[in-house]
């Protein structure tokens, strides 16, 4: 199958040609036709698909006829990310090269005021993160009853973070009529209901996850000690290895990011740091610096880089283990890409078996060890002793909105959502905006007494009084 037989127009086949390629990918080739006969799709695939070109081309040869109006976009695409956003808005740009339609990008961290301008001219398509689309709508701004069709991308991703309630209120604020393109790599019940609820009768393309990592990473297990300044000396020596070209490091927490970012300047190295706290700008500074080689190293959380797309990248490595097995395959996918050859080490220490072995049984293989495997730790059962427990995550807080119908989106709120074994220490959580109307605080916990330190104050003890709903004015 080539591009000409999947009934784009000519000025995206140009396009494509231009890009370099050559066959469609298997999204692709299933999706494109059946996105230009105006079908819902359901698509289950994860970037590194060409899942991106797969609504895009199609999308750039409908938008041909037909204009846009002041502040009602034609098209609309919400990504769960500002990178995966913009990202999305550079391939309307390489792809949409012999078209004249007008895009607009609506992300938070950057001014209103640009945004409002590209919106008031009439956009063909507007790529956006949750958030920043619902400011603009609760502002006047914007009109979603022009939108012919919606991509809702990465759902699974919009689910982790929180996004559902915003996803659910987008799908209602445009026509009912609309085609909708929907895409997750997986289908938890909450994405499989919403699919249920806003596709109308679709195609379900699905292509094959990488379950298992690519053959072309060599993956390695380094042992290290669990204190950060020893794992530190241990990941400096590695990065000194004369066949690494560059690498992304990751951390499972922002602070660590930012701790390990600053140790390796100090040590001179070439790095930048890339997390989910920093602005805008930064972000993309930091991305694009290592896109184009300046830099060697970037240091990341898996929120800030899940998704991107960043080729030739000759190592990743695992400052620490990550606590969901599926982070490791996200993380380590970013080498070995495009069947280059990539190298992916994880520097493992004693707490973290229990993590390492989930890893091994999502894989379906065991992982080579670079010296003796480290001893599993004791866990604090084991002991009694509270030193391996997570500490309480103070997690990234959502970044509310202005409004102050925000104050009830309480941290309990956040995980009632979740699966409290889901919900990893400090771990990155991007802005939830909305708090679900379902979301109820958890109860509070009343945890035995035996074995632990001595009660200050109330303890964990909370009189009942204290658990009654207080009605407040307004
Ligand atoms: P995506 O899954 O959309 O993130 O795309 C992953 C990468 O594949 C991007 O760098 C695209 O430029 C590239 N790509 C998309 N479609 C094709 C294709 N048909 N042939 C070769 N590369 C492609």
């Amino acid at each position: 199958m080539t591009f000409d037989d999947l009934g784009l127009s000519d000025a995206v086949r140009g396009a494509v040609k231009q890009a370099g390629y050559s066959t469609p990918t298997p999204i692709q080739a299933q999706a494109i036709p059946q996105i230009l006969e105006r079908r819902d799709v359901l698509g289950i695939a994860q970037t590194g698909t060409g899942k991106t070109a797969a609504f895009t081309l199609p999308m750039l040869t409908m938008l041909e006829t037909g204009r846009a109006r002041a502040r009602m976009p034609r098209t609309l695409i919400v990504e769960p990310t500002r990178e995966l956003a913009a990202q999305v808005e550079e391939a309307f740009a390489k792809y949409g090269v012999n078209h004249k339609l007008s895009v607009a990008l609506l992300i938070g961290g950057v001014s209103f005021g640009d945004q409002d301008l590209k919106i008031s001219r009439g956009a063909d398509v507007l790529i956006a993160t949750p958030g920043r689309l619902l400011d603009h709508v609760e502002r006047g701004k914007l009109l979603l009853s022009g939108v012919e069709l919606l991509v809702i991308d990465e759902a699974d991703r919009m689910l982790d973070m929180g996004f559902i309630p915003d996803i659910e209120r987008i799908c209602k604020l445009v026509p009912f009529t609309r085609q909708t393109l929907f895409f997750t790599a997986t289908m938890p019940p909450e994405i499989q209901r919403l699919t249920g609820q806003f596709l109308h009768n679709p195609v379900r393309v699905e292509v094959t996850r990488p379950a298992t990592t690519a053959s072309t990473i060599m993956q390695t297990l380094v042992p290290s000690s669990d204190r950060d300044y020893e794992k530190r000396e241990t990941l400096r020596q590695l990065l000194n290895s004369p066949e690494l070209k560059n690498a992304i490091i990751f951390c499972n927490r922002k602070r660590s990011v930012v701790e390990l970012h600053r140790s390796l300047m100090r040590h001179n190295f070439s790095v930048a740091a890339l997390h989910g706290d920093m602005d805008q700008p930064s972000r993309m500074r930091a991305l694009d610096s290592f896109r184009q080689g300046t830099i060697k190293f970037l240091v990341a959380s898996d929120v800030a880089a899940r998704g991107l797309d960043i080729p030739a990248v000759s190592h990743v490595f695992n400052f620490d283990v990550p606590h969901h097995a599926e982070d490791y395959v996200h993380r380590i996918g970013r080498t070995g890409r495009a069947g280059l050859e990539g190298t992916a080490i994880t520097l493992v220490a004693p707490a973290d078996a229990k993590s390492l072995d989930a890893i091994e049984k999502l894989i379906g293989k065991p992982i080579a060890w670079s010296g003796s495997p480290v001893k599993a730790a004791a866990t604090p059962t084991d002991t009694g002793s509270n030193s391996a427990k997570p500490r309480k995550a103070h997690a990234e807080r959502p970044r509310s909105r202005a409004s102050s119908r925000r104050a009830g989106a309480s941290a309990s709120q956040v995980s009632a959502k979740k699966p409290a074994a889901r919900v990893a220490p400090e771990r990155e959580v991007a802005p939830r905006h909305e708090p679900s109307p379902h979301a109820r605080p958890a109860a509070p916990s009343r945890r035995s007494h035996e074995a632990e330190p001595a009660v200050v104050g109330l303890g964990d003890h909370v009189p009942s009084f204290l658990l009654r709903p207080v009605r407040t004015g307004g």
